[in-house]
């Protein structure tokens, strides 16, 4: 196939994503699994590779959103525990059981289905139960999980009980009364399958990166990790993880503009004195979003430059400071470092008024992805 050239790309480092896989492990002693979480082609960087690195550094499993991420890592030679961290639906549990992926259940039809998946096919099925203890979003009430769901798994001949999980919607903020209220109602409901002389399933978890780091009681027996693996800062404040990803692009065109000059689309930027204007090969449609127009920085030779005028799909405009010589070709760092200087992922999600989750899994696809230490 042949390789986009045009020079804007991202370069993963595999040993940072190994460096913040031990931090993890180290902040959850050797009794408890890491599940290293790499739904959405892992976070934007390449689900396969992110999953081999965090496995060589000792993740346990791993966590994907959709069945198709799971046969993607299947496909790659993956033969981890993978859980569905989302849905599988009544038409995905054949190729789920097939895949040998661990399903998350919670509706009362895709669990018949997938039951009737395991009896057709003659195969066990791992199942985690999501309770939902204050996220909203996916998982049984805790009377259900007691009355219902722990029965009907634990009774069910071809039903593996893996794992028993909720998720957490405010551990990353700094009032920590609701991931206490959360941890209490999933405590209660562990209490009171105790209390009912049912085994507990191996995998308890709730925590993910931010949790992980900041509330040590919600470790249980495995955490699930993401954004941290990735590098990416999860809360003011936390332990110094290793930033996996360097986005850069480079420059098409410099000019000399005189005061008054216009730029780009609607003419939201004029140059207020004579000044020198770079065009750079990269634009919304590579997942730098136009939101950014006006306000982000980039770095060009370790120099900050801001992007002036608007964003457009393939390319966008930086004011280059007076002085710094700049031609074609030179490289554009848009995240990452450059010598001493740095633009962190988190500053590109606040100058988009977005998080860097977002911002991380907006690269698109067009953008090629290579799998070393970026070196300017
Ligand atoms: C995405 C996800 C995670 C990982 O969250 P991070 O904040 O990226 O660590 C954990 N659990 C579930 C259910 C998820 O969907």
């Amino acid at each position: 196939m042949m390789e986009d050239k045009r020079g804007t790309e991202v370069w993963i480092d595999p040993e940072a994503v190994r460096a913040n896989t031990r931090l993890f492990r180290d902040v959850v002693g050797s009794q408890v699994k890491v599940m290293a979480v790499v739904k959405a082609d892992g976070y934007g960087h390449g689900a396969l590779r992110v999953a081999r690195a965090a496995l060589e550094a000792g993740a346990g499993a791993l966590g994907v959103a959709t069945v198709l991420e799971g046969r993607a890592l299947r496909d790659g030679g993956i033969d981890a525990p993978i859980l569905v961290l989302g849905a599988v639906n009544a038409g995905e549990a054949e190729a789920a059981l097939e895949m040998n992926l661990d399903v998350t259940v919670f509706h009362d039809a895709w669990w018949e289905a997938l039951v009737r998946a395991a009896e057709r096919l003659g195969r066990r099925v791992r199942v985690h139960l999501k309770v939902d203890t204050g996220m909203g979003r996916l998982g049984v009430t805790p009377a259900e999980a007691l009355q219902i769901w722990v029965p009907r798994i634990v009774n069910h001949p071809l039903v593996k009980w893996q794992g028993l999980m909720s998720h957490l919607a405010c551990s990353d903020v700094p009032d920590t009364l609701p991931t206490r209220q959360q941890l209490r109602q999933f405590l209660d409901v562990i209490e009171a399958i105790r209390a009912s002389k049912t085994a507990l399933p191996p995998d308890i978890h709730v925590a993910n990166t931010a949790a992980t780091l900041r509330f040590p009681g919600t470790h249980f027996t495995m955490v699930r990790v993401g954004l941290g693996l990735y590098g990416a800062v999860p809360y003011a404040g936390a332990p110094a993880l290793t930033p996996a990803l360097t986005w850069v692009s480079r420059v098409t065109q410099v000019k000399r503009v005189t005061p008054g000059f216009a730029i780009g689309y609607h003419h939201t930027y004029r140059a207020e004195a004579d000044e020198t204007i770079a065009t750079v090969a990269v634009g919304y449609a590579d997942g730098y979003r136009r939101a950014l127009s006006n306000r982000a920085e980039v770095l060009i030779h370790g120099r900050r430059c801001p992007v002036v005028g608007r964003i457009s799909m393939d390319q966008l405009t930086v004011r280059v400071p007076e002085g710094l010589a700049v031609q074609p070709g030179d490289v554009v760092v848009l995240a990452g470092r450059d010598g001493a200087a740095e633009v962190a992922m988190e500053e590109l999600a606040d100058w988009a008024d977005t998080i860097s989750y977002e911002m991380l899994t907006s690269i698109s696809a067009r953008v090629p992805r290579h799998w070393d230490r970026f070196q300017s």
